[in-house]
């Protein structure tokens, strides 16, 4: 056996709600645009075309109880309030009516976006990494199993700042749904345990600021609050 250079990076984790036992993260994928109304705030055309994807990295997770560090390089740093999808399995060619035996588990997670960056980079028809995936970009609440609370197909979805609800939808009013997507996905990537995907977030997305307290739920999922740093 040969000896790593220098030590790993420890592997990144979320815990699980009611339970000493973690959860390690593989991947984490992200639908855009997947709430019509969403769509149309940010410009598009929200009929139903295939669903895009992009990533962001294992590590940009901020786990439960952390303040969000305000990041750098840009002004215009943005919430967006999504259900976050836990995969305890995988595969490649994944059909939609098994998609739903891949799941482990759901939870709460902010896609958080240097919204400035993305748009540079639409503009320029340049790659979003620079908006989307850098450190601490998706806080996440712990994760509830499938075995406690089923698959949610409906409940409310929210994000307050400073105690205003500043968006507000229904995990029914996802353009793709959870098994749409896992299969989807999965003729693109072979997917694994340990993968998150990012579902999409309703309207209403906006900027926040140093010591914005940020506070999201899903109804029968759970919530999430953090400090903006
Ligand atoms: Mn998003």
């Amino acid at each position: 056996m040969s000896d790593f250079v220098f030590a790993p990076a420890p592997v990144p984790s979320l815990p699980v709600a009611g339970s000493m036992a973690v959860f390690p993260i593989h991947r984490i994928y992200c639908v855009g645009r997947n709430y019509a109304d969403h769509a149309i705030e940010m410009g598009h055309d929200p009929s139903r075309e295939p669903p895009f994807f992009f990533q962001k990295n294992a590590d940009s997770v901020l786990p439960p109880g952390s303040d969000f560090p305000y990041p750098s390089a840009t002004q215009d740093v943005h919430h967006e309030i999504e259900l976050v999808v836990a995969l305890k399995s995988g595969g490649s060619n994944i059909p939609v009516d098994q998609a739903l035996s891949r799941v482990f588990g759901y939870g709460v997670g902010l896609d958080m976006t240097r919204r400035d960056l993305q748009a540079e980079a639409k503009k320029a028809g340049r790659p979003w990494e620079v908006g989307k995936a850098f450190e601490h970009a998706a806080p996440c609440s712990g994760l509830l199993p499938a075995e406690k609370i089923g698959h949610p197909q409906k409940g409310a979805i929210w994000l307050k700042v400073n105690g205003t609800v500043r968006q507000q939808g229904d995990l029914n009013q996802m353009i793709w749904k959870v098994p749409e997507m896992i299969s989807y996905l999965s003729s693109l990537f072979t997917l694994r345990a340990g993968d998150l995907i990012f579902s999409g977030t309703p309207a209403g997305v906006g900027p926040v600021v140093r010591g914005d307290r940020l506070e999201g739920g899903i109804d029968g999922i759970g919530s999430l609050a953090l400090v903006v740093r």
